[in-house]
C-alpha cells in the first residue's frame, strides 16, 4: 500500500527554470490517486514561495505538501533550544522568513546565538567574515544542508555545504546540526504532518549518497530517477545504504513502477 509520494524537486522535478517533461502531468495524475508531497533541501525560499515556485512548472500544492530546509532549521532551532533567539543568517530571503516566522527569531549581525547557513546566491566575504566572527565567540552553527553542488540547466554550481566548508574551514569548527537530507529531520516531520508511516510511502531523488540514504534509513522505498545528478552507472558503485530499490528514467514514469 503506497499512502504517500514524496518528491525531491531540483533534479527530479525541474532543472534550474526548466520543468523535466511530463512530470508536472504525472503529478497531476497522481494527486487524484493518493498523497502527493514534496522535500527539498533548498532553504531559498520559504515554503509559500515554493507553493508559486511549483505553480510555475503547472503543479498544485498547498504550503503543508512542501517541507523544505529552511522550515526545518527555523523548526529544530525552536524545538531545540526555544523560540526567539539570536540569529546570524548566510542565506536567501526563504531562510530568514521562516526563522522570523516559525521561530520568532531575532536576526542579527553581531553576538548571534546562532549561525545559520544555507545556499547564498549572493554571499560575500564581509557575510563569511560575519559568519566566522559569531562561530568564533560561540554561536551554535546550523547548516540548511551539505550539498556540496546545486544541478541547474548549465550544470552543477556551488551549493550550500560549499559556502559552509568556507566557515568550517575558517573556524575549525563543525555544524552542530545539518537539517537537510541524507538527515532524515526533514523527512520524519513531513511524513509525521501527514501521519503517514515510512513503510508507507515513496521517496523519489536524483542524488544516492542524500535521497536515497535517506530513504534507506527511514524505510521508504527509494526510486532514483536519473534526470539530476545520479547516472546508471554510478548505482553500480554505490554502498549498500545509498542503493535505490528501483532506477527509471524520469519521475514522469513513477505511477506505473510503484503501480499507482
Ligand atoms: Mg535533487
Amino acid at each position: 500500500m503506497v499512502s504517500a509520494i514524496v518528491f525531491d524537486l531540483d533534479g527530479v522535478v525541474y532543472l534550474g527554470a526548466q520543468g523535466i517533461p511530463g512530470v508536472a502531468g504525472e503529478i497531476a495524475r497522481l494527486q487524484k490517486r493518493t498523497k502527493v508531497l514534496f522535500l527539498t533541501n533548498n532553504a531559498t525560499k520559504s515554503r509559500q514561495s515554493y507553493v508559486h515556485h511549483l505553480a510555475r512548472y503547472g503543479i498544485k500544492a498547498n504550503k503543508n505538501d512542501v517541507m523544505t530546509a529552511s522550515f526545518g532549521c527555523a523548526h529544530y532551532v525552536k524545538e531545540k533550544y526555544g523560540a526567539g533567539k539570536r540569529v546570524f543568517v548566510i542565506g536567501e530571503q526563504g531562510l530568514h522568513d521562516e526563522l522570523v516566522k516559525e521561530a520568532g527569531a531575532k536576526i542579527v549581525e553581531k553576538n548571534a546565538e546562532f549561525v545559520v547557513v544555507g545556499l547564498d546566491r549572493q554571499v560575500t566575504y564581509e557575510k563569511l567574515d560575519k559568519g566566522l566572527h559569531n562561530l568564533v565567540t560561540g554561536a551554535k552553527f546550523i547548516l540548511a544542508n551539505s550539498d556540496p553542488t546545486l544541478p541547474r540547466e548549465h550544470g552543477a554550481s556551488p551549493g550550500s555545504g560549499a559556502i559552509a566548508a568556507a566557515l568550517i574551514y575558517a573556524s575549525g569548527k563543525k555544524p552542530d546540526a545539518v537539517i537537510g537530507k541524507p538527515s532524515v529531520y526533514l523527512i520524519k516531520k513531513l511524513l509525521q504532518m501527514h501521519k503517514v508511516k515510512p513503510r508507507e510511502a515513496v521517496f523519489v531523488g536524483d542524488r544516492l549518497e542524500i535521497d536515497i540514504r535517506m530513504a534507506n534509513e527511514i524505510g521508504m522505498k527509494s526510486v532514483l530517477v536519473l534526470t539530476g545528478v545520479a547516472k546508471r552507472s554510478d548505482v553500480k558503485r554505490a554502498p549498500k545504504s545509498d542503493k535505490p530499490g528501483i532506477v527509471i528514467e524520469s519521475a514522469a514514469k513513477v505511477g506505473k513502477v510503484i503501480g499507482i
